[in-house]
């Protein structure tokens, strides 16, 4: 297993692991573009959301709570954030494991690009 975000995950790479439970871990986005950047991503090894169908998409709707619940803990909720998933190469997906970015803490500019 070299998946990074599977080895962060199961303990093996150690993180400061910010919030999990037997579907989800959250963490600290390792080169922070926002005064708050964490990743939640799923235990189990999906490369991107592309792969989700109706029947495996509620994981992204549990990723979401969670990413709301860290933006409360954070004190970023009342002034707002940005959740980002990013998608294959055009995408700009660096880390072939499903993730959702959370970012906060700072103005986000209006570009998606
Ligand atoms: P992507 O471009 O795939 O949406 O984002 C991947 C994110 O993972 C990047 O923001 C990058 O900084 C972060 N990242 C890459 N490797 C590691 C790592 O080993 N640990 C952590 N915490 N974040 C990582
Ligand atoms: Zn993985």
């Amino acid at each position: 297993m070299n998946c990074i975000f599977c080895r962060i995950a199961s303990g093996e790479v150690p993180s400061n692991i910010l919030y999990q439970d037997e579907r989800v871990v959250a963490f600290p986005d390792i080169n922070p573009k926002a005064p708050v950047h964490l990743l939640v991503v799923p235990r189990e090894h999906i490369e991107t959301v592309a792969e989700l169908t109706e029947d495996s998409a509620s994981i992204i709707g549990h990723i979401v709570t969670v990413a709301n619940r860290l933006a409360r803990e954070a004190g970023i909720a009342e002034k707002g954030y940005r959740l980002v998933v990013n998608c294959g190469l055009e995408g700009g997906q660096e880390v072939p494991h499903l993730h959702v970015h959370l970012l906060g803490g700072r103005q986000m500019t209006g570009t998606l690009g």
